[in-house]
């Protein structure tokens, strides 16, 4: 059974679905490997060391996936797929995309639907990607402040140390807290999760942030923040404004699942804000957290805050985020392999299974997709 590796089509995806290291466990489970020539050069993986780890080199994308059984990509592939094949990415597709696939007799799983369940961390992409988002996002904030983290005391004067703030503390917003503290950074962070205070504070970062009898209940089932109401928000931004106009960095890292993300610094704010103050928001993706966010660009405003609105910021570490998104995709191929047939069993009624399953035998099954019931 052969399991194709794609290079990256779309622009400025820099990271790649398996690493040397996993084809080498993927041709361990009984697979014949293959590898679009280039896939990983740009996350640091030359061919040569696929071809070590004993995958096959093809040429183009179309002669990487013929005769594939599985499929393996980062995000949604440009190239036909042979029929029943079983395609496993972060694939970010809509109704029209997901019955195309059906139509093709593509087996779409789309990664980033994963239930966030104890039982699927391993195969958790978006924790793993938001885990080195967060990271870097702290790293590129640091390099584009003027002034350090850190207070140095030196014989020529004091530096102060730098205030920064993390608006938004799930896995990318934690990485960011424990990051900025790495570096010396006095930090802070607000969320809405009532869950999200303690573990604010146990990375040593002060809560900032409004509570009231609805934020209690901020918490949908599946650990995502709700939607709240526009008084809740305003009251948020009121905190959020006086705190806002003393810091140095600000990391924007806050989402509403499914929705555009919320804005959380206003126009206001970023003019309340000193020269020099750097904004990071790798919310951006959905649009940002701040209102003047360009996604995609880096720029400086009128009153010298430097806006750091890059997308995919996973991507910005390709090396890392491939290395653990590769893991996460073995992990979830393993959990569901049949050693016997050497070939994978995705049971229906499996609940991670469930989760990411968009079609099935030539037909859209994802219930993001089923006609309102
Ligand atoms: P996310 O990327 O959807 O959102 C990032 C953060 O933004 C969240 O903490 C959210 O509460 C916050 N946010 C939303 N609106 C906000 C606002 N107005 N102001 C401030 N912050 C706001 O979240 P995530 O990182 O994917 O994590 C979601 C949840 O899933 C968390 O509870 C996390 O602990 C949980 N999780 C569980 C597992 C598991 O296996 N058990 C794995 C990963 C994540």
């Amino acid at each position: 059974m052969r399991l194709a590796v794609l290079k990256e089509t779309k622009p400025g995806e820099s990271r790649v679905a398996a690493t040397p290291e996993t084809v080498k466990k993927l041709i361990a489970l009984g697979l014949d490997v293959t590898v679009e020539q280039g896939a990983g050069t740009a996350s640091g993986f030359p061919d040569a060391e696929y071809a070590a780890a004993g995958a096959t080199l093809a040429t183009d994308a179309a002669a990487t996936v013929a005769g594939a059984a599985i499929v393996f990509t980062v995000r949604a592939p440009e190239v036909a797929l042979p029929q029943g094949a079983l395609l496993i990415g972060t694939l970010q597709a809509d109704a029209a995309a997901a019955q195309a696939y059906a139509t093709a007799g593509v087996e779409a799983c789309s990664m980033e639907l994963l239930p966030r369940i104890t039982r699927a961390q391993s195969m958790d992409v978006l924790s793993s990607q938001a885990n080195l988002a967060g990271y870097r996002a702290v790293i590129e904030g640091a390099g584009a402040f003027d002034r350090g983290f850190p207070m140095l005391m030196t014989a020529a004067g004091t530096v102060p140390a730098a205030n920064v703030f993390v608006m938004g503390a799930g896995v990318a917003g934690l990485q960011a807290i424990a990051t900025g503290r790495r570096l010396g950074g006095r930090v802070s962070a607000t969320d809405v999760r009532p869950a999200a205070k303690e573990e604010i504070k146990s990375l040593g970062a002060s809560f900032v942030g409004h509570e009231d009898e609805e934020s209690k209940s901020a918490q949908t089932a599946g650990g995502y923040a709700k939607q709240l109401s526009a008084e809740f928000y305003a009251k948020q931004a009121e905190v959020v404004a006086a705190h806002i106009a003393k810091q140095d960095v600000v990391v924007c890292t806050a989402l509403v699942q499914g929705r555009k993300a919320p804005t959380l610094v206003t126009e206001a704010m970023v003019a309340s804000m000193k020269p020099g103050s750097v904004i990071v928001d790798i919310a951006a993706d959905a649009g940002g957290n701040c209102a003047l966010t360009k996604p995609g660009q880096a720029y400086v405003t009128d009153n010298g805050v430097k806006i750091l609105g890059f997308t995919n910021w996973p991507g910005r570490i390709p090396a890392a985020a491939s290395a653990l998104y590769a893991r996460n995709l073995l992990t979830f191929l393993t959990t569901f392999w049949d050693k016997d047939a050497k070939a994978p069993k995705l049971p229906p009624e499996d609940d991670i299974v469930q989760g990411v399953t968009l079609t099935r035998a030539g037909a859209v099954v994802h219930k993001m997709f089923a006609p309102a019931a």
